[in-house]
């Protein structure tokens, strides 16, 4: 499927920041159609381009970069838009965001543009409150949950405590998003479906922003059972950043 949209392959490259800008412009000499970013060159990514997408800009943050033929690099944000393509046809009118690093920004953005009503709790509450949204002392009841702490990478037994949410707490949503990926389910994600609560887990997360992605190297829909089929099956451990 990638050699039917005129790409080879797609490669892991894991690169020191001190280098970032320089391998960057070199991937787009060597003919690479584009790359994914993740942290800590999200910043670095939007500062290295020539031009930005309205949602990197006002993110400050890209993860996705494209290169032109001409030899520009274009700057786009695909994290924000993947999540509101993993609701599919829903949208909330309230949503309860946990955390407040860089996803959280992208999520609160894509929500809040998409007429969302969105509250941020986050463990240290003044970087809650420098998101641009409602900050609250404490997990309050929403229609739609989303997770964008890392809480849950380690799998205790303590994560729910660690968002200050009890399992009873989880009725009190309709869906409920974990932004963290790793094999099997996050406890959130387990402890909701138990209380049937509708769940979009980290790794359809990543598949959602990935396809995104890959429309804008190729202009192609991107075969997305292929890229969701290739996430599960494949032996992860997931890495600690995304
Ligand atoms: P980040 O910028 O480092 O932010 C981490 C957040 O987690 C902060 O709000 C931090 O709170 C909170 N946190 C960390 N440990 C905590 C604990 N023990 N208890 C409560 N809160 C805690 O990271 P990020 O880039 O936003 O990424 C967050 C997670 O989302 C990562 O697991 C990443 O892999 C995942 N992610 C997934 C996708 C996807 O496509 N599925 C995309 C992006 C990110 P403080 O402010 O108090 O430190």
């Amino acid at each position: 499927m990638m050699r039917a949209a005129g790409l080879q392959r797609y490669q892991r490259l894991p690169v020191a920041p001190e280098v970032f800008a320089d391998t960057v412009r070199a991937l787009g000499r060597a003919g690479f159609r584009g790359v994914n970013v993740t942290i800590p060159h999200k910043r670095a990514a939007l500062a290295v381009a020539d031009t930005a997408s309205e949602a990197a800009r006002e993110i400050g943050a890209a993860n996705t970069l494209t290169f032109a033929a001409g030899g520009s690099i274009a700057a786009d944000n695909t994290d924000a838009p993947g999540l509101i393509a993993a609701l599919g046809e829903w949208t909330p009118k309230t949503a309860l965001v946990l955390g407040a690093g860089g996803s959280a920004r992208a999520v609160v953005w894509a929500l809040t543009r998409a007429g969302v009503d969105v509250s941020v709790w986050n463990r240290t509450p003044e970087r809650a409150a420098a998101l641009g949204a409602r900050a609250v002392a404490r997990p309050c009841p929403a229609e739609l949950l989303v997770n964008c702490t890392s809480v849950g990478l380690a799998r205790s037994s303590r994560d729910l405590e660690q968002l200050s949410l009890g399992s009873d707490a989880l009725g009190r949503y309709a869906t409920v998003v974990d932004l963290v990926y790793r094999t099997g389910a996050t406890p959130l994600i387990a402890e909701a479906a138990r209380r049937g609560v509708r769940t979009v887990d980290g790794l359809e997360i990543l598949v959602r922003q990935g396809a995104l992605s890959f429309t804008l190297w190729t202009g192609l829909p991107a075969p997305v059972q292929a890229m969701r089929a290739a996430v599960r099956d494949a032996p992860t451990e997931a890495p600690a950043r995304s």
